[in-house]
């Protein structure tokens, strides 16, 4: 049997016959998008899921980047500024920075939920700081209340890369109306997609205000480039699909919590391996469920995961480099860090295995099977 399997892959988008219907709809409609980076389907897309995370505004663009370099552009970053990132995270958290003209200053994360904290950002604070970034990490958020609280007592701002927690929340309320701006990916793997794509998300007019004006060129109005801007506009196809998602969000995120439910029960019980956490107070969306080997290096716990990919199940490490070891960033003069011991213990021991909705329960079985053998 488990030569036969197919590979269980890691994630998976669930794309129906509602989004190919809203995709035809659009090709048949003949608006394909708007020069204002405002068509139909994006302006309501917008709606509907500034709606959902309970913000003002929601500002569509092409993708999760895009949307993390136009809120640091909105928040005027200039060069030389510093702006507070993990570098436990996907590198385009630290790459808009350095995009924008800003200097990635990475803070140690906390070793149950793998965010900064209000310690670690303090530890790498200086007056350049001008932006604070915390990565709401695997679905979780971070603890935002005295993040927020230290940002603002000094003047600084706070953009969450909320790129992997689309209906993740914090003493009730949604991610996307906690900081000042917040940054959602929808890349095919996350927890909704439009195939590429991203949304900002803000209670400021004015920051709003800026977010449309660098989606298209800088214009204030059409040919009156009033500002630096991009071509960052999402297009119709993909607010059609995003739109079609949304709806589908609050299903998967049910389904993905069932998995890491199951699969906490199952495993947690061999007392080898370290489970995810979801602290008081916070709803974890589940974007990867990634437990830790205790006390392991990273030489067993790629042994582990060779095992598990023997077995077709498509078990990754998130991440195997911290960005500040990245050979980009190791070479690039203008970063700054903090002792990062905790962030170099997770890229050891860390491992994710599939908890996404398209999962069926004999395969959940089968992944807690292959794991308890490779243990
Ligand atoms: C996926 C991701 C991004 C980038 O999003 P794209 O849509 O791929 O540009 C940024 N940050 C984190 C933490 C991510 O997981």
């Amino acid at each position: 049997m488990n030569s036969m399997r197919d590979m269980i892959p890691i994630n998976q988008p669930s794309i129906g016959k509602e989004e190919i219907e809203a995709v035809v709809e659009v090709l048949k409609s003949g608006i394909l998008t708007e020069k204002s980076g405002r068509g139909p389907r994006v302006l309501q897309f917008e709606k509907e899921f500034a709606k959902f995370v309970g913000a003002k505004h929601a500002i569509a663009v092409s993708s999760g980047t895009a949307a993390l370099h136009s809120s640091l552009l909105a928040a005027g970053i200039q060069p030389g500024d510093e702006v507070v990132v993990p570098s436990f995270t996907f590198s385009a958290t630290a790459g808009a920075v350095v995009l924008a003209g800003g200097k990635p200053a990475f803070a140690d994360i906390d070793a149950d939920t793998y965010c900064i904290t209000p310690e670690s950002i303090e530890a790498v604070l200086t007056r350049a700081t001008k932006a604070i970034m915390p990565v709401h990490m695997y679905g979780l958020c971070a603890d935002m209340d005295p993040i927020i609280e230290l940002a603002h007592n000094r003047g600084v701002v706070v953009i969450e890369d909320a790129a992997q927690a689309h209906g993740a929340e914090y003493n009730g309320r949604r991610v996307g109306s906690l900081g000042d701006v917040t940054c959602f990916s929808f890349y095919p793997g996350k927890n909704m997609t439009t195939g590429e794509g991203g949304m900002i998300t803000t209670n400021d007019d004015d920051t709003a205000e800026q977010l449309k004006r660098i989606r298209t060129h800088g214009e204030e109005r059409p040919y009156w480039v009033a500002r630096q801007g991009h071509n960052y506009r999402m297009p119709e196809i993909a607010a059609a699909i995003g739109a079609t998602q949304l709806k589908k969000l609050p299903g998967f995120l049910q389904e993905r919590r069932n998995h890491a439910e199951f699969l906490s029960e199952k495993l947690g019980v061999l007392g080898k391996l370290v489970m995810p956490r979801e602290p008081a107070g916070r709803k974890h969306a589940w974007y990867l469920f990634t437990p830790r080997l205790r006390g392991a290096n990273a030489g067993k716990r790629n042994k582990l995961v060779e095992k598990l990919r023997s077995k077709n199940i498509a078990c990754s490490v998130y991440y195997e480099s911290p960005i500040h070891m990245l050979p980009y960033y190791r070479d690039l003069q203008s970063t700054r860090r903090s002792a990062l011991p905790e962030t170099e213990r997770a890229c050891r021991q860390v491992f994710s295995l599939p908890v996404h909705p398209m999962l069926k329960q004999n395969e959940l079985q089968y992944v807690v099977e292959a794991v308890k053998r490779a243990i």
